[in-house]
């Protein structure tokens, strides 16, 4: 199969799912703050949740075209599962980039298999925007490791079955931010989740914070050697992520788009029987809305095809990526809510949830002015941080 064919068969099994699943629910996950369980399964019975898994372990080997494809088809409906789903797989390719063969076998097998859920709880209360800069510690004891601190956002959490955790380096392996990611499993004795998340959006996502508590995990938990994980941030943290949060801010654009379009299209004046979109201005609006969303599109998927082929210059345009995406997202959701009037407006309708949710983008670490700062850096060849 050609690379455009299995993008086109992937972008098919995600947009069944995105219609009969995801969407009937996104509403009322939003509402109740609920986890969405049932896209997880079903998305794990297509045998999607093993996208980045590599084919000798079973998994469909894809790289960030992949990850941009679903979980922008994902975020059409719901940005939040979209999210989760990203996260996953984001924590998925760390667990990959480097893992032992224990690893292989105790979590990318049961990922490719649909029957793990992994995800990155890497943001800290006292770091913040700086997520490469843990401060949760990590201690030998023993055969293994006590990890001591806390997380403050963790998309999946309480609902994954294992997580990606960055802690301060055990070893003097290096000076600012040289530190470990090790994997702790969901239900390990001084895991305490705190309370249910509900965010301004992407509530249906539970980005729950989480204390550490004496946390003891076996020394073969560890990822890579110590302290050598700054090459996960850059090399694997960096280019999943952002790739995973550009695509999913994509479709958050598109749905605002569509939301938009639709409600020119169809709604008319009772006093003139004029189509509300034949106003030139707001078909000017409307046609500069998808010119922004379909610039972005094609900015996001040519760097998720750059980095995938190996181009030394897709950094730049990687690092780029969820800043555009997050401008492009916010500024049509917030057009889209002007076109569509009071009607959108009131009662928290689908296009709030939207706009809820795109806001989002801005404040997810990297943010969207520290990576235009690092695209800058990157395009001056200064070193990022
Ligand atoms: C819905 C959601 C889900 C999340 N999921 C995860 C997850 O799964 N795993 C995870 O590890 N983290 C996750 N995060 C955390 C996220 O990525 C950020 O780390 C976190 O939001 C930072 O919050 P803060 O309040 O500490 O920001 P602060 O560090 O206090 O920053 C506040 C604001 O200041 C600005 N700012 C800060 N530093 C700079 C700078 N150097 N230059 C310019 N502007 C700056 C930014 O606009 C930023 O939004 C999630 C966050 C959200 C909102």
């Amino acid at each position: 199969m050609s690379q455009t064919e299995r993008l086109d068969a992937l972008v098919d099994a995600a947009r069944a799912i995105a219609g009969e699943v995801v969407a009937p629910l996104a509403e009322g996950e939003d509402a109740e703050a609920r986890w969405p369980a049932e896209a997880m399964r079903a998305l794990a019975d297509a045998g999607l949740m093993g996208l980045n898994v590599p084919e000798a372990q079973g998994g469909r080997g894809e790289g960030l075209s992949g990850l941009v494809a679903v979980a922008e088809t994902l975020a059409a409906e719901s940005a939040s599962t979209a999210m989760c789903f990203a996260m996953h797989c984001v924590g998925t390719a760390v667990i990959a980039a480097k893992a032992t063969d224990w690893q292989k076998q105790a979590y990318l097998e049961p990922i490719a298999r649909g029957e793990h859920v992994t995800t990155l709880a890497l943001s800290e209360p006292g770091t913040g925007a700086h997520f490469y800069l843990p401060e949760t510690a990590i201690e030998a004891d023993g055969d293994g490791f006590r990890l001591e601190g806390t997380k403050s956002f963790v998309t999946n959490g309480g609902h994954a079955d294992s997580y990606v955790v960055s802690t301060r380096a055990a070893a003097d392996a290096g000076g600012d931010g040289a530190f470990s990611c090790v994997l702790v499993d969901e239900g390990t004795p001084g895991l305490e989740w705190s309370a249910p998340w509900a965010g301004l959006g992407m509530r249906g996502n539970s980005s729950s914070a989480v204390r550490l508590d004496g946390v003891r995990v076996p020394r073969r938990s560890l990822l890579g050697a110590e302290g050598d994980q700054l090459w996960y941030v850059f090399e694997v943290v960096a280019p999943y992520f952002l790739m995973a949060m550009a695509g999913t801010y994509v479709g958050v654009a598109q749905a605002a788009l569509d939301v938009a379009r639709e409600h020119l299209g169809t709604r008319r004046f009772s006093h003139s029987g004029q189509l509300l979109g034949s106003e030139p201005v707001l078909a000017h609006r409307l046609g500069e809305m998808y010119m922004d969303v379909e610039r972005t599109r094609r900015m996001v998927h040519s760097a998720a095809a750059r980095a995938d082929a190996g181009d030394p210059g897709a950094l730049v345009a990687v690092l780029g990526c969820k800043a555009a995406a997050g401008d492009t997202a916010v500024g049509v959701a917030n057009e889209a809510m002007t076109l569509c009037g009071g009607m959108a407006y009131r009662d928290n309708s689908r296009l709030a949830r939207i706009l809820r949710d795109a806001r989002a983008a801005h404040v997810m670490a990297p943010t969207t002015d520290i990576l235009k700062t690092w695209t800058g850096r990157a395009l001056l060849n200064l070193p990022l941080v």
